[in-house]
């Protein structure tokens, strides 16, 4: 897969893209990731980007121009048009859903926008699909982009260890993650859960399974409800005395 991040910022990108897991997944050529630098398609003399909004008010605009042709740059005539998502809080909230969707096409850009936003014109004629972080408003659309290529680099294949790395995590399939420990079996008069200790794969499965169902009807009642539970999970959950932890 490839990922290109469109973006007045390039460095503040590419170093976030190099470190850690998705930095080896790039060395490996598990992904291609590309920051491209809108203000090299400024096409004017003093690389000017934005400019002040029509109708008066405060701040800067980016310009539409040079988001056009930045993008225009990322293929040829004869290409197929890549998918662009240009973050915005005005978009659809990004979802682990949206991640695993978005992780199994073979390129998508991401437009990251700044000051007080983009020009509505190249907006409507180039964007694919809006994306949010969440109901707030930051400074630029770089940590959104980041955050979405990491969330869908985690998932193509070879970048974790095995998919079971995700598949069993909080939101992949609606659910919370269970508790997790790691050693010491004790640590500060504090307890691992015995299940965990015992080597009694079903068991601990079991337990796991409890505890997610439990901990997403308490954190997130809008994620599952008493009333949306399977058959299947009433009866372990009945079978089983586990204390929410
Ligand atoms: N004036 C815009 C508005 O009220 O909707 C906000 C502009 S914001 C200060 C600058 C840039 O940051 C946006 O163009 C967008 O790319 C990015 N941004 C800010 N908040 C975001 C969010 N919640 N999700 C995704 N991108 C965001």
């Amino acid at each position: 897969m490839r990922i290109d991040i469109l973006t007045l910022f390039p460095e503040m990108c590419e170093r976030v893209v190099s470190e850690s897991i998705i930095g080896r997944a790039r060395k490996s050529g598990k992904v291609e990731i590309v920051c491209t630098n809108i203000r090299d398609f400024a096409g004017n003399k003093h690389n000017k980007v934005d400019d002040t909004p029509y109708g008066g008010g405060m701040g800067m605009i980016m310009s539409a121009e040079p988001i056009y042709n930045c993008y225009k740059s990322l293929y040829g005539e004869n290409e197929e048009k890549p998918y662009l998502i240009y973050l915005s809080p005005k978009g659809e909230t990004f979802t682990q859903k949206r991640a695993v969707e978005l992780s199994k096409k073979e390129r998508i850009v991401l437009l990251c926008g700044h000051y007080e936003g983009v020009d509505q014109r190249v907006i409507d004629k180039i964007v694919d699909e809006e994306l949010s972080l969440g109901d707030y408003v930051l400074t630029g659309g770089e940590l959104p982009a980041l955050t979405v290529a990491d969330a869908v680099c985690r998932m193509l294949p070879g970048v974790l260890s095995d998919d079971l790395c995700f598949e069993e995590e909080s939101h992949f399939s609606g659910l919370l993650e269970y508790p997790q420990y790691t050693k010491p079996a004790v640590w500060r008069e504090q307890e691992v859960p015995e299940v965990l200790l015992s080597g009694n794969h079903a068991k601990i499965n079991d337990w796991r399974k409890i505890q997610s169902l439990l901990l997403t009807m308490k954190k997130r009642p809008d994620m599952l409800s008493a009333e949306d539970l399977s058959e299947a999970d009433k009866k372990l959950l009945k079978k089983n005395d586990f204390e929410l932890t």
